[in-house]
């Protein structure tokens, strides 16, 4: 039920401003999440979020980039967007920056949407699909979660493996994957990604993998193949580990298993590198969320180095960037893929963009994260039925964090007006 103030007619020329800019670090919930709610002078109030190093995200919003937004008109998304990314580069910032204006950008859009009443992937240029295939990722309920374990808060690959029980993928995609599998597809999902290999770089290193490790870590792969086939399609994320002999021993012992992308099985700062990895890897090879910036990601292209281009919403830009990296893999016929293992909104900026753009092929969620602290979060969930995503049905992106969320008394809560 949308309750907000709403404006009373749509603004030909936008007469809102922005009055405040108000962030929070949810750390009981997801330590690494930054929160962002963008205030306007007509009751309207645009949502955001990005993830990692949240207190230095939120130190730009408020110390540098609000100087740019507050008093400004929030319907201006791609000027504020293109000042911002200037400003931050002519400083060479491309890591914290960019998660600040990402989460700027997706509250600039919710903005726009509420104002215009309709859903961001209609104000991209409407439906290209009438939902969003999705595959499950290995995450359990506590991964990335736990408070007070800062020793492996935002490192991928480090967080929770988790114990046996419900919803905890990590352990079952290491320890029961067959019943995973089944299970998986008894909810209709159709494809699983495995993170195996993390527990091999973290007793071996980057370097070398004995095979008797490489075989250990796809035996649950195989598990799967065995007990159901072809049905479930398999992916396996590297977590960008390892160095080209390693991650040549992983692609040579996966090619039987035909799965439909490795991704950042290697090391990504090296474009001609991962170039050289796919050339011999013999199976699809996906890049990578871990690239920060548009001519990354242009190169990857160029050099021939991806299948399939994995994009964050809420890392690279926000949903203004994303669409613009996955119309620019449209130009190579590699098709785009949204990155999600953080905050809800990051899932939904990705559907936003996923519904709304013809080359993106999937959208990647976590099940265990939606059905257990999404709520605690945002006021409508993601709707996932026999493995697609609903594309959002309300107006900007179709849901809203929890008031109770931006509280003064909560952690590193900072408001701007
Ligand atoms: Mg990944």
């Amino acid at each position: 039920m949308d309750t907000s103030p709403q404006p009373k007619s749509v603004p030909k020329s936008s007469h809102i401003k922005i009055v405040a800019l108000e962030t929070v670090i949810p750390d009981d919930i997801m330590p690494g999440l930054l929160l962002l709610r963008i205030h306007t002078d007509n009751g309207l109030i645009g949502h955001g979020e990005t993830y990692y190093a949240p207190h230095a995200v939120a130190a730009l919003i408020h110390d540098w980039m609000g100087r740019r937004l507050l008093g400004s008109d929030p319907l201006s998304i791609e000027n504020h967007w293109r000042f911002l990314y200037e400003r931050a580069s002519a400083f060479g910032g491309r890591g914290a920056e960019l998660r600040a204006l990402s989460a700027i950008d997706l509250a600039l859009w919710d903005i726009l949407g509420q104002a215009l009443q309709c859903p961001v992937w209609q104000l991209l240029g409407g439906k290209a699909r009438e939902k969003v295939r999705v595959y499950n990722s290995s995450g359990g309920p506590t991964y990335g979660r736990r408070a007070g374990e800062a020793r492996d808060q935002g490192w991928p690959g480090h967080g929770d493996m988790g114990k046996p029980g419900p919803l905890e993928d990590n352990w079952a995609s290491n320890f029961a994957a067959g019943d995973l599998a089944e299970e998986l597809l008894s909810e209709g999902y159709t494809a699983m990604k495995f993170w195996t290999f993390d527990r091999a770089y973290h007793q071996y290193g980057p370097h070398f993998l004995p095979w008797t490790a490489v075989k250990e870590c796809i035996r649950p792969m195989e598990e799967v193949r065995s007990r159901v086939g072809d049905r479930m399609e398999i992916l396996l994320d590297g977590h960008g580990f390892f160095q080209l002999p390693a991650a040549l021993r992983i692609a040579e012992a996966m090619r039987d298993l035909k799965p439909l992308w490795l991704e950042d099985v290697l090391r990504v700062d090296n474009v001609d590198t991962l170039s050289d990895f796919r050339q011999k890897a013999g199976v699809p090879v996906a890049v990578s969320e871990m690239l920060p910036t548009r001519e990354e990601y242009r190169l990857v292209l160029e050099k021939r180095a991806a299948d399939y281009v994995m994009i964050d919403p809420t890392w690279v830009g926000g949903i203004s960037e994303t669409r613009r990296l996955a119309e620019l893999a449209q130009v190579y016929n590699i098709p785009a893929t949204m990155h999600d293992c953080t905050g809800p909104l990051t899932l939904f900026a990705g559907l936003h963009v996923a519904t709304a753009v013809p080359n993106v092929v999937f959208q990647e969620s976590v099940r265990a994260h939606i059905r257990t602290f999404y709520s605690s979060l945002i006021d409508t969930n993601v709707m996932i039925e026999n493995g697609f995503a609903l594309p959002p049905e309300g107006p900007g992106l179709g849901t809203r964090l929890l008031p109770s969320l931006f509280a003064p008394e909560h952690n590193g809560y900072r408001i701007s007006r």
